[in-house]
């Protein structure tokens, strides 16, 4: 068994969706040697190789798995996210118990959307960092045209969670940031 428990350790507002919740739990074991083989069996998963990060949609959430903890996203409440962890940890324990029989898969997997990117920004259309609207910014900041930091909003405090989420949502698809 690679994976043997977990434990929520924080409960925050899911940016992304103001009615749910972003959990973190703690794990007690690593768990990335089992990513490339999760990456060649399920479908939509962003795997980051290099940072040892991989992110898995499922029913609308995003689950990242990191090698000593979980972010779940667009969760509805505890009881879920326990029901999602608990999914998780036999997901990966067979996966990893399998992974002779699984040719293990290294590339990056789906690529990031523009609208996952949309609803971590502050959303005002303020137009300041050059672009007609926030979504206009995001498919440019998708196409790795633009940086980050040219949403001067999302520098303040106001939108210091959603700039976090969103970091780690890029560093998780392989992009280049600016912290
Ligand atoms: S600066 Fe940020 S909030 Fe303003 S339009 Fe651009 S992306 Fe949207």
């Amino acid at each position: 068994m690679l994976l043997n428990s977990y434990k929520i350790t924080r409960v925050l507002p899911c940016l992304a969706d103001p009615e749910k919740i972003r959990v973190i739990a703690e794990i007690s074991d690593e768990i990335h040697e089992a990513f490339p083989y999760l990456n060649a069996t399920l479908k939509g998963c962003i795997y980051n190789h290099p940072a040892l990060t991989l992110t898995i949609k499922k029913d609308g959430k995003l689950l990242t798995l990191h090698a000593h903890h979980i972010t779940l996203a667009k969760i509805e409440d505890e009881k879920e996210a326990e029901e999602i962890l608990g999914w998780l940890k036999d997901l990966i324990n067979e996966t990893y118990d399998k992974r002779d029989r699984i040719e293990p898969n290294f590339s990056k997997g789906e690529e990031l959307k523009a609208l996952d990117i949309f609803k971590l920004l502050p959303g005002t259309n303020c137009k300041k960092c050059g672009e007609p609207a926030c979504l206009a910014f995001a498919v440019r900041l998708v196409g790795q045209e633009i940086d980050i930091t040219k949403c001067i909003p999302l520098l303040s405090e106001q939108y210091q969670e959603k700039r976090k989420v969103l970091s780690e949502l890029l560093h998780a698809a392989g992009f280049k940031i600016t912290s």
